[in-house]
């Protein structure tokens, strides 16, 4: 396997998460070598300008915004850095007919080249009704489906611990056991993992645990909403634009 790209991993600093939420959202910039095309993944409003900054010294050329899901807890760039950059907003399949203002829907198994690198959409339904990864030769972008030793909530926006075991289950345990695991969120401090690591030590979906035992786990948690899930869920249907910008072009 060669590897055609370079990974930038990203932190957040947005303003709307309240230490309490711990959310840990990440970001990804993936550049091609040769093309100096690039994507980036999950971008946050909030870090627009840090991310636009990198882009610019790199020299590289944003060709897409992919994003994972629909996220409760920031509003996405995504639309920000189209204005910004000409790039094209990706979401998975499974949102479409839910969030506006989105130029292609990748459904499960659908490519997306840049440069020489190639990307492929797995549907990953669970923590959301509308979850996409992203996978990459060597490294998958799971957004909040599989975390590093756990996964995302399933009690909001059509969530579902049946459906979220089995694209965990399937779908990414499915990857070979060296690719990269690069989550929507961590809370420890972690950047990857790997599909083999979480096939033996994912809290809740490693190989030992059956489906009825996750789903139990799942029922038996309760966590509060995210702080700003009434704002960002709105915003974050209609790809990140809001009201005031929307209006105004
Ligand atoms: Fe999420």
């Amino acid at each position: 396997m060669t590897v055609t790209y370079t990974i930038t991993v990203l932190l957040d600093v947005n303003s709307m998460q309240d230490v309490d939420d711990r959310a840990e959202s990440r970001s990804y910039i993936i550049a091609d070598h040769d093309s100096g095309r690039a994507i980036i993944i999950d971008a946050i409003l909030d870090n627009v300008e840090r991310d636009i900054t990198i882009l610019k010294e790199l020299n590289l050329n944003l060709m897409y915004a992919l994003e994972t899901h629909i996220h409760a807890d920031h509003i996405t760039g995504a639309s920000l850095i189209k204005d910004r950059t000409g790039a094209r907003i990706i979401y998975g399949g499974g949102a479409e007919g839910t969030v506006t203002g989105v130029d292609a829907f990748l459904a499960d198994g659908q490519e997306l080249h840049f440069g020489k690198t190639v990307l492929r959409a797995l549907a990953t339904p669970g923590h959301t009704a509308g979850c996409t990864s992203y996978l990459l030769p060597g490294a998958v972008f799971t957004g909040d489906a599989l975390f590093i030793r756990g996964n995302g909530r399933t009690d909001l926006q059509g969530g579902s611990s049946e459906h979220l075991f089995d694209s965990v289950r399937t779908k990414l345990f499915g990857c070979p056991d060296d690719t990269v695991v690069y989550p929507g969120h961590d809370y420890h401090g972690r950047i990857s993992s790997t599909i083999g690591e979480e096939k033996r030590f994912n809290d809740r979906l490693n190989l030992s645990i059956d489906k009825p035992t996750f789903i139990a786990i799942m029922n038996k948690r309760r966590s509060p909403p995210p702080a700003q899930m009434d704002v960002a869920i709105p915003a974050n249907m209609r790809a990140g634009r809001l009201p005031e910008l929307a209006s105004g072009r």
